[in-house]
């Protein structure tokens, strides 16, 4: 009778040998090839990938990669650079706060660690925006560090290889202890990219390609015919709806009323159009009117052009555009003017957008409608 030793030794050779001939291309990784020709990966770009990837896609993060590092090609670069620059260059990569601890870890690395990360997890996490996982897969891919890796990918395939059917989040304490069995390797690094890749291409979190799995001779799940059902998952309580409204005021010089966010909360320190108190969330979200104003922004007069819908963690919001064309003296009651020339669209978070889109079809449409002045 074989031991669990070694059935995990073998699983383990078998994953490695799959990334040695399967592993994707990816513009931060190192590949197994270049790995054993001695050559290692650049930590800067192992950490700035990690973070992108926190919350998108390899398919959308590739290309915003490669801007990033074109523009800003060493942390040292990154932390020289205006938050603002920054902030607009993370536009649809997600949370915004992860873009301002972009920022603040570069400046950390650059001037406390001389512009080089730190080599294990436990400095890793003590820099700005590295949790626990970001730490362990920096200090495996980047410091061969034998860290334990665990995302929600190498959770669903380690649930599923060891057919741990306790739902999330309860069973991430026995996914933990199964991640631990597998993780001791000569090749920490690889071996994380491996289960990276094998979740990405392979053992998807929908329809998993068992029959062409390296390691379905070892996967308890795929025995059991359970692979589509693990990891299983506590019922999530409705996401809420949140309803508002948005204001879009443009001036009859072509300048667009906007407002900074507050740094804290919500889309945080990012550009935004004026609007009501719909962000003011029940999980104590700071609100964007946190100084009362929660009104038009002026006194208008404002006509609707639709809704805009958005997704957020933890609620959706369903907001009413308003548009306005104003005198070019008018003066709003909170917010300023930023003038065509200034404005750039491309900056504006994702809701917001959405409702720039909406206004300027509207206000278009409600010029032909109108006719010339
Ligand atoms: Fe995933 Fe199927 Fe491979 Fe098991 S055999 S690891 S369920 S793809």
């Amino acid at each position: 009778m074989e031991s669990g030793k070694l059935q995990i030794d073998r699983l383990r050779h078998r994953i490695l040998a799959w990334y040695d001939g399967a592993a994707r291309e990816l513009p931060w990784r190192v590949g197994p090839a270049s790995r054993r020709r001695g050559e290692r990966p650049d930590p800067y770009r192992v950490w700035l990938s990690e973070v992108m990837l926190q919350q998108t896609t390899v398919a959308t993060v590739v290309p915003r990669f490669q801007s990033f590092v074109a523009r800003w090609p060493t942390v040292e670069a990154l932390a020289a650079a205006p938050e603002a620059e920054v902030m607009a260059a993370w536009a649809g990569l997600g949370y915004y706060a992860r873009a301002r601890n972009l920022v603040r870890c570069a400046r950390v690395v650059a001037t406390e660690h001389g512009g080089r990360f730190p080599p294990t997890s436990t400095e890793l996490r003590r820099l700005p925006g590295i949790g626990p996982y970001t730490a362990a897969a920096i200090a495996a891919i980047a410091f061969d560090e034998p860290a334990v890796v665990i995302d929600g990918n190498i959770e669903r395939v380690t649930a599923r290889l060891f057919a741990i059917a306790e739902p999330l989040p309860a069973g991430r304490g026995a996914i933990a202890r199964a991640a631990a069995e597998i993780f001791p390797s000569d090749r920490p690094g690889d071996l994380a990219q491996a289960l990276m890749d094998l979740a990405a291409s392979i053992c998807r979190p929908r329809r998993p390609r068992c029959s062409e799995c390296p390691v379905r001779q070892d996967c308890r799940a795929a025995e059991a015919g359970l692979a589509e059902d693990l990891p299983r998952r506590r019922p999530r309580a409705p996401r809420e709806t949140r309803r508002g409204t948005l204001y879009v005021a443009r001036n009859a010089r072509g300048a667009w009323l906007l407002e900074r966010r507050p740094a804290s909360g919500l889309l945080g320190g990012m550009p935004g159009w004026p609007g009501d108190d719909w962000d003011r969330g029940a999980q104590g979200d700071d609100p964007a009117g946190a100084d009362g104003a929660s009104g038009p922004p002026l006194p208008g007069p404002w006509r609707a052009a639709g809704t805009v819908r958005h997704v957020f963690t933890h609620f959706t919001a369903e907001l009413d555009v308003h548009v306005a064309e104003v005198a070019g003296d008018a003066h709003p009651l909170r917010g300023a003017f930023v003038a065509a020339e200034a404005f750039d669209p491309a900056a504006l978070p994702t809701l917001m957008k959405k409702a720039y889109a909406r206004a300027v079809t509207a206000l278009s449409d409600f010029e032909s409608a109108d006719g010339p002045p």
